[in-house]
């Protein structure tokens, strides 16, 4: 196998990656770590990079695959993707291809022709392509610039994307060890980033971690009180934008679908049990269209990586917090405001305890998974920015609040609640250990239904003693009990409540702590708060002007559809947005706007001024 082994002149750093990042992609400055990683990669060496999603991943190849001799080998798990990005690269003046099992014989041979010839900067492939055939020994033939993993997470049998073909990738470094390999992904967890260093052969390269912070999206978290209602009321202020709407299972998936097509939206659904070919469409639609829905399942997921996806909603909650992070990390790639919105209710919790008891896991895994589960309540329930609480949950500390989330747009001043909390824990006590939320809160508020006067309950000392608070203000006490651990659910996941441990719940029963919470307003009160809350659902609308920005817009679309591109590919909105708002008048001001590089400059440069002319 080392007979194979390609010669590979030295590294050559040909041009400046700088340069290249301003000519070619039109940006003026680097990214966090990207320059360092760039630098790092032109000068040979290999890399694991960490970075978030719409962190800026790709030019970290790219630039180098640019700068070095040969063409950059790139394997990505999905065609979608390299068809993305193919076409992208073509709108640079990047010549770029991709090999996969889509393509016909014709188009396979043309590419592996201009290969030969040296007429390629980038080549995509699978990484069933890459091992299939004479693959390796044709890629041997030339120099490469490198091999970059994306997806790196893939190889990571802990994770939940595993691809068995990506641990065959380890022989790239046996077979051609003086080609940098620089893996990518937007999985930070210590347990898989070693993972990938040590399927990867990755061991003695530098890991680059970027920060995991989106300060561009807005997390904004709602009790779950009519879904259905709530998300109409929030889609209505995001008319004409494109977002994904997920929600647990296909059934709910199918009925919110339908429910949006009756109120008017443009919306698809996505899940598992759809042909793939109907899926190839609705992604297909979702990509080149700027106002479609997807509600989906979380098989909708990799391979999205359409940058004006302007918001996310959860309708129930995700799996983790990892999961939470990765779904509403597909909102404003861009770096234009975006939101995260997510419902959250008392309901969901039981049953994802359930499902966890349920699978087929051994006892360690559901343990995990329960702690999993326990960081994304501890999220839910925070009192504090949520953004600090999600970063601190991936190692990082943001020293303020951020400003823009719930928790920092709509304070909520936290109030005493010993007194209630000693109510509730009392009221578990008494009924018996074993019954849910919800009828301990009936208990509590005195209510009479069956189910109390079967079981006897309303002869109960607690019987009625708490009706200074309202059903959702209790509801969301007693979750934040559980989140504290003051109360702790049944394993088996019914739902049932009892104590928690003692040294955090005699002391409070005693009197001896205090406790302070936030609890949402009255339910009169709440009606008035929805006012600021739908200022915070809002878009924050940058200055345009609009007419303008219209006019760019049509003329994108024009130019995608004739090219048969998504209309990002063109132009980002955002580069569109800068243009309508400074209205450059000649090429050079054209040219210093952040998106618009040579190739595109002199393609497009003087349709451009004509419509800002207008
Ligand atoms: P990732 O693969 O990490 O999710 P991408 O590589 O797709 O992210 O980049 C996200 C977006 O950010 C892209 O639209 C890209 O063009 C843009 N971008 C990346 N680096 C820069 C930069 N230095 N300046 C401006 N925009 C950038
Ligand atoms: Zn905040």
């Amino acid at each position: 196998m080392l007979l194979a082994m390609p010669t590979q002149p030295m590294a050559l750093v040909s041009v400046d990656p700088a340069q290249i990042l301003l000519d070619v992609f039109g940006y003026p400055a680097f990214r966090g770590p990207q320059e360092a990683i760039v630098r790092h990669v032109c000068a040979g060496g290999s890399a694991l990079v960490l970075m978030p999603t719409g962190g800026g991943k790709s030019l970290c190849y790219q630039i180098p695959a640019l700068c070095r001799t040969g063409p950059g080998v790139v394997i990505s798990p999905l065609i979608a993707l390299m068809q993305d990005q193919v076409e992208a690269m073509a709108q640079l003046g990047v010549r770029a291809a991709a090999l996969h099992s889509g393509q016909g014989q014709e188009q396979t041979l043309a590419t592996w022709r201009c290969l030969r010839a040296g007429e390629l900067d980038l080549l995509y492939l699978s990484p069933e392509r890459l091992l299939a055939g004479d693959c390796l020994e044709r890629l041997g033939e030339g120099p490469i610039a490198l091999f970059a993993i994306d997806e790196a997470h893939c190889v990571s049998q802990w994770g939940h994307d595993f691809r068995p073909e990506y641990l065959q990738l380890a022989l790239l470094a046996e077979r051609f060890p003086s080609v940098p390999r620089i893996a990518l992904t937007a999985t930070a967890d210590p347990k898989t980033s070693n993972e990938i260093r040590q399927r990867l052969q990755l061991e003695q390269a530098p890991v680059f971690l970027a920060s995991f912070d989106r300060p561009n999206i807005r997390y904004l978290l709602r009790e779950k009180e009519d879904a259905r209602k709530q998300l109409l009321t929030f889609l209505s202020q995001h008319k004409g934008e494109s977002g994904i709407v997920y929600a647990r299972s296909r059934n709910r998936v199918d009925s919110f679908c339908k429910e949006l097509q009756v109120a008017g939206y443009n919306a698809m659904a996505y899940h598992a049990g759809l042909a793939p070919e109907v899926r190839t469409s609705v992604l297909e639609r979702f990509r080149r269209d700027s106002d479609v829905i997807v509600v989906a399942t979380i098989a909708f997921g990799m391979g999205i990586d359409k940058p004006d996806v302007r918001f996310v909603a959860h309708l129930d909650l995700p799996k983790s917090l990892e999961a939470y992070y990765q779904e509403t990390g597909r909102a404003g790639r861009d770096g234009l405001p975006a939101l995260a919105w997510m419902l959250h209710g008392a309901g969901d919790i039981p049953q994802l305890r359930r499902f966890i008891e349920d699978s087929e896991a051994e006892a360690s895994q559901k343990q995990i998974e329960h702690g999993k589960l326990d960081a994304l309540i501890n999220f839910t329930e925070a009192c504090s920015c949520r953004r600090q609480v999600l970063l601190s949950h991936f190692g990082e500390s943001l020293k303020e609040a951020c400003g823009n989330c719930d928790i920092c747009l709509e304070p909520d001043r936290s109030v005493d609640v010993t007194e209630a909390a000693r109510k509730a824990l009392s009221a578990v006590f008494r009924s018996g250990n074993r019954f849910g939320a919800a009828h301990v809160v009936d208990i509590l508020l005195g209510a009479d239904t069956a189910r109390l006067r079967e079981l006897g309950h309303q002869q109960l000392s607690v019987y009625g003693i708490g009706k200074e608070l309202d059903r959702g203000q209790w509801r969301s006490l007693f979750r934040q009990l559980l989140a504290k651990g003051f109360l702790i659910s049944d394993p088996a996941g019914h739902g049932g409540l009892q104590l928690g441990a003692d040294p955090l719940v005699r002391p409070l029963l005693r009197g001896e702590e205090s406790l302070a919470l936030r609890l949402p307003a009255p339910r009169q009160e709440r009606r008035q708060k929805r006012g600021a809350a739908a200022v915070a659902e809002q878009t924050p609308v940058a200055e345009a002007d609009a007419d303008l920005l219209k006019l760019l817009k049509d003329w994108r679309r024009q130019q995608a559809q004739s090219q048969a591109v998504p209309p990002y590919v063109v132009f980002h909105d955002r580069t569109l947005l800068e243009i309508a708002s400074s209205r450059p008048m000649d090429l050079e001001s054209l040219a210093s706007i952040s998106g618009v590089g040579k190739a595109k400059l002199s393609r497009y440069g003087d349709e451009l001024l004509k419509l800002i002319g207008q």
